[in-house]
């Protein structure tokens, strides 16, 4: 089952649930019964609003965001379902610090709290690059439920992959 690819580094036994999940057609009730509805982020700028809520609350004295935008196509064999770039510009005499997020369209119709994963998971590498310990921990700072939710990102993309995808209809 080539959705398990997105599982892989997860423990046998977890992955062993997902697959039930998915051949025994779990997969669509288990979305409808914890997220219900769909998040209301459709335009642009209610996006950026959002990010920067979470980014002014939890990542202060960081520069600016820039730009925030559904605008990834899927790359799910690198593993990565947003991108977060920087970019130095000169102001003057000074050098300012841009950043930009941009997450996989797929997240356009998606729960919030998934959503809300993936812009944390995104906010943290503006502090750290890779994914260790102190990156973990600042996702589960901005996130309580951060590992939850990372789970049930990956989850989310088999529904979109699958073409089970209800929150489409907004
Ligand atoms: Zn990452």
């Amino acid at each position: 089952m080539q959705q398990l690819k997105y599982f892989q580094h997860y423990p046998d036994s977890l992955q062993a649930q997902v697959k039930t999940l998915i051949t025994d057609e779990k997969l669509q009730p288990y979305f409808k019964s914890k997220y219900p509805s769909g998040h209301q982020l459709q335009n642009q700028q209610a996006l950026y609003q959002y990010c920067t809520a979470l980014k002014q609350r939890y990542l202060k004295n960081t520069p600016r965001l820039n730009n925030v935008s559904f605008n990834k196509h899927t790359d799910m064999m690198k593993g990565t379902l947003g991108t977060h770039t920087h970019k130095q510009h000169r102001h003057g005499q000074k050098l300012k610090t841009r950043y930009d997020i941009a997450l996989n369209n797929q997240l356009k119709y998606a729960p919030e709290a998934i959503l809300r994963a993936l812009i944390v998971h995104e906010l943290a590498h503006f502090k750290h690059a890779d994914h260790d310990k102190a990156f973990y921990n600042l996702c589960c700072n901005m996130e309580p439920d951060y590992h939850q939710l990372e789970l049930d990102l990956r989850l989310f993309v088999v529904l979109d992959e699958l073409g089970m995808n209800f929150y489409t209809q907004i």
